[in-house]
Formats: structure tokens, sequence, C-alpha cells
């Protein structure tokens, strides 16, 4: 995902959110990523700054969480934690072998979802 694509659209989300509670400032976002995203913390971190330069959330602290992605096996029905390797980050391929019986039979349940989760306003 291009990371400032979505740092702008985390703050039409969030200054959507303040102006609905007649805020002057947005000084914190909470903000929920799953790993599998492939989504760079920093560049975010970056990216938010820039795409809220002038408005109400400039200056409001990014707080991202990253939560874990999660497989389900096709042969066996059961559910894996998995993280990203460097291999896979660089190259975009994600897959996952389950670690209950070694198949690479797998698909993502979770972990491509990202989210604001909650806002702080004054
Ligand atoms: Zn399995």
């Amino acid at each position: 995902m291009h990371e400032f694509a979505f740092a702008y659209d985390i703050f039409k989300v969030a200054e959507a959110t303040a102006i609905k509670h007649g805020a002057k400032r947005i000084t914190e976002v909470l903000l929920e990523i799953g790993e599998l995203t492939l989504i760079v913390p920093d560049l975010l971190r970056r990216s938010f700054e820039m795409a809220t330069a002038g408005s109400i959330a400039e200056g409001a602290y990014l707080n991202i969480q990253v939560l874990p992605g999660k497989i389900k096996c096709r042969e066996c029905n059961k559910i894996s934690s998995v993280t990203l390797s460097e291999e896979s980050q660089l190259t975009g391929n994600q897959l996952f072998r389950c670690q209950h019986c070694e198949s690479p039979n797998t698909e993502i349940i979770d972990g491509k979802k990202a989210n604001v989760k909650n806002i702080k306003i004054e």
C-alpha cells in the first residue's frame, strides 16, 4: 500500500471525526495496522506529518499498533500467527506454512486491514 495515500485517508477520517465533535485540534491518532499490509511505520509517520501540515491535525501523534497476521490452514483447519520475513517484505511474496502441520496450503484471514481506532481531540 502506498504510505502517503494511506496517511491522507487516515487524516480525512480523523478530521471528519474531530469536526463532528467540534474539536479545535487533533492531538493523537490511534491506528491499528495489520502486519501483512506491508506498511512501513516510519514512512507512514513522515507521510502523516506531510498530509496534516497546516490542518487541525498538525503535530498530532500517530500511535501505531501493529496487529499480527493470522492464517488458516486448508489441510488441518488450524490457525497460526505469522509475521513477515525480511524476504517477503522485499518481494511482497506472502506464502505462509501452517505451524501445526507444515502445509503451505493456507489462506490469510487477518493482518491485511488498517483502520483508525481512536483519536484524541481538544
Ligand atoms: Zn495445517
